[in-house]
């Protein structure tokens, strides 16, 4: 189920784009979202560890730190956000969906007999758990949904 993600982009989002962060995750991709960071905080934390600084705020270029990490997005809809993520980043959004958590980042792993017993439903077929905030996921409705949006994003690359 999980693949490789060598390689592959990774991303810290600044505060206002807790929904695009959640998005990168579901398409599997290692995703930190800041909290109360300064700018300058946030380049130095991106440069450290390799990710693209994802903003709208413009002022960020003001920082010479932000040549070639901050990339400031346009404040249009998240679907547009998505097509121009896509092709800038050749962004797989179906290769590695629904491997990672949405809230916290954590890879998920294969659940355990108990703890899908622990859920109050009955749970359909493969389900996964996350090692660190103890949220199982299956294909039910809410992951079809988001599947279909992704494979909209696919297509749109
Ligand atoms: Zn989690």
């Amino acid at each position: 189920m999980a693949m490789s993600t060598e390689g592959a982009p990774r991303f810290l989002c600044d505060a206002m784009l807790g929904g695009l962060a959640r998005w990168l995750r579901a398409a599997g991709y290692d995703t930190l979202l800041a909290r109360r960071e300064s700018d300058r905080e946030l380049l130095a934390l991106a440069a450290a560890t390799g990710r693209h600084f994802l903003t709208c705020d413009g002022t960020i270029r003001e920082h010479k730190a932000a040549r070639g990490v901050a990339l400031v997005l346009p404040q249009t809809k998240l679907d547009d956000i998505a097509e121009l993520l896509g092709r800038h980043f050749a962004i797989d959004w179906l290769a590695r969906a629904f491997t990672r958590c949405v809230l916290d980042n954590a890879l998920l792993e294969a659940a355990t007999a108990e703890q899908v017993a622990s859920h109050p439903h009955p749970l359909p077929g493969n389900v996964l758990h996350c090692p660190a905030c103890g949220r199982l996921y299956w294909e039910g409705s809410h992951l079809s949904r988001m599947r279909r949006r992704l494979e909209r994003w696919q297509a749109a690359r």
